[in-house]
């Protein structure tokens, strides 16, 4: 029996091309370009993928119309429902092998890949399972009229992914279009699409009629742009930086269709002096280190009530200094950024919070084991930092933790809502009326006591206020926001 090792390195090679997945078939690009793919792990060509057209985006709009039209708008919900549910069977079936091929391809430690693939499967259930529960409204109205109200699709939705956790981010918007109804065109980020191709692939193979999912790859200002600016597209679901969700936003607004906007933030985690430290420390190490900190809600700040504030910061930086950046099939705490400009980055921010004068008080390594071409990056720890320092105001999507002194609850609130992103937040309070209120007063679209980003978080909403975007993905929420009304108003007397 070949072993998933095996399987992936067959699969995957510097002279194979990833092809789009359009109407249910492979197809290279309409001028047969393609583009490398470099491994963060070493830095090497590691596979080539289609460099998508503007006219394999018409390609993908069309097959899904016709699939909208068709085949995948005639199944009931029911049936939609149990497709995907046959998917996220297959999805779990494939965990090992899809973990691996992810882990290559972008990087992550691989028990952090296989989270990613489990949790893909359970988006898949979750939304299978909620497909037929989504029901309307009867509106009591006038006596001689019956009013419905009807949750329909949009039709077909455009949904732009990024790099940094394409399985979930995948799972989350198209699991919940599809259960909708809709059909739709999804471009993976041009840095990590394998797995969103592979997936698409056990689609086909458990039964999707062609059409309902297509993937275009390629890059984001030709093959993103094309689908943002699509007039065929009813709906577009974006997750990525706030640059680009401008200008997607601004493109959807020329076809006059909605968009949800999932983009950076800069989460708070405020520690009080009753706080419950070997329950806290533990989770706000890792709330910043999981993913390389290349994840949106990343508790990338710490506020610290200044009693206890020497004690957190010699704690932290004690965990930072064991924290070990590593080849990800070696179970490192850590693995490579995703490229080398995002490696550039994170290391320019260092620079500018050194020439700040900021100090760094604990910082972890770059193993032995990882290989010199990757793009690794230490974890690093500072300070005290000024609030209106860089490193506490700009998201730096990195391993890069920061942590600023506060006097009391006020003050806390004030510096945790003190930036322009409003994702997530926590509060660590032995004080349950204290947390609750601090956590009522927070502007972020989640907010955890005493505990960050538990679980999975497939069933709850998830979303920002202000510069982390608009719309809710996730959840129940998440399946309506893939939906639309009609109203019925029928007269009978
Ligand atoms: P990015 O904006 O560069 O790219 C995201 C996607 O948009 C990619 O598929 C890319 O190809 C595409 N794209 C690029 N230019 C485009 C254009 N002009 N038109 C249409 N599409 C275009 O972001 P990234 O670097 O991949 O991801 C990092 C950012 O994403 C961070 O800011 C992070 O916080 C954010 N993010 C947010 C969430 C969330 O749920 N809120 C989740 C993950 C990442």
């Amino acid at each position: 029996m070949t072993s998933v090792n095996d399987q992936v390195s067959a699969s995957v090679a510097p002279n194979m091309v990833f092809q789009n997945f359009i109407g249910g078939r492979d197809c290279p690009a309409s001028d047969g370009m393609a583009l490398d793919v470099f491994s963060p792990v070493d830095g090497t060509l590691f596979a080539r993928i289609a460099s998508g057209t503007s006219q394999d985006i018409d390609e993908a709009v069309k097959a899904a119309r016709m699939a909208f039209e068709g085949a995948w708008g005639k199944l009931t919900a029911t049936e939609r429902g149990r497709l995907l549910m046959k998917l996220a069977t297959a999805v779990e079936a494939h965990a090992d092998e899809l973990a691996l091929l992810e882990s290559r391809d972008n990087g992550k430690p691989l028990r952090q890949s296989r989270a990613d693939a489990i949790a893909l499967a359970r988006y898949f259930e979750f939304y299978g399972s909620a497909a037929d529960k989504l029901h309307g409204d009867v509106i009591p109205y006038l006596n001689t009229h019956f009013i419905g109200v009807e949750r329909v699709p949009h039709g077909v939705t455009g949904h732009i992914v990024p790099w940094n956790y394409p399985m979930q981010i995948f799972g989350r918007s198209v699991g919940a279009a599809l259960a909708a109804g809709n059909a739709t065109v999804v471009k993976p980020a041009e840095d990590a699409s394998l797995t969103i191709l592979r997936v698409s692939a056990l689609a086909r193979e458990v039964g999707f009629p062609d059409g309902a999912l297509n993937v275009v790859t390629g890059l984001g200002r030709t093959a993103g742009a094309a689908l943002a600016g699509h007039p065929g597209i009813d709906f577009l679901s974006f997750t990525g930086s706030p640059e680009t969700g401008t200008a997607v936003q601004v493109a959807a607004a020329q076809n006059h269709v909605g968009v949800t906007l999932e983009l950076g933030g800069k989460s708070a985690q405020v520690v009080f002096d009753d706080a419950d430290l070997e329950r806290a420390l533990p989770t706000l190490v890792n709330a910043i280190i999981q993913n390389g900190g290349q994840t949106c809600s990343a508790g990338s700040r710490l506020l610290i009530q200044r009693g206890i504030f020497q004690d957190v910061v010699d704690a932290v930086s004690k965990r930072f200094r064991a924290l070990r950046a590593g080849h990800p099939e070696h179970e490192p705490d850590l693995g490579p950024m995703i490229n080398q400009a995002q490696q550039r980055r994170v290391l320019n921010y260092l620079e500018r919070g050194r020439n700040e004068g900021l100090a760094i008080v604990g910082e972890g390594v770059v193993a032995l084991d990882a290989p010199p071409g990757g793009y690794y990056v230490a974890p690093t720890f500072l300070a005290p930092v000024p609030h209106e320092s860089i490193l506490t105001q700009e998201e730096v999507f990195g391993p890069v933790l920061v942590a600023t002194p506060f006097d009391d609850e006020a003050d806390a609130i004030q510096l945790a809502n003190g930036t322009q992103y409003g994702l997530a937040a926590g509060v660590w309070s032995r004080d349950a009326m204290r947390s609750t209120r601090v956590a009522r007063s927070m502007r972020a679209g989640q907010v955890f006591v005493n505990c960050y980003g538990a679980g999975g978080g497939i069933e709850l909403p998830f979303g920002g206020f202000g510069r982390s975007g608009h719309g809710r993905e996730k959840g129940f929420e998440g399946l309506i926001e893939f939906t639309t009304t009609k109203t019925l108003v029928i007269a009978h007397g």
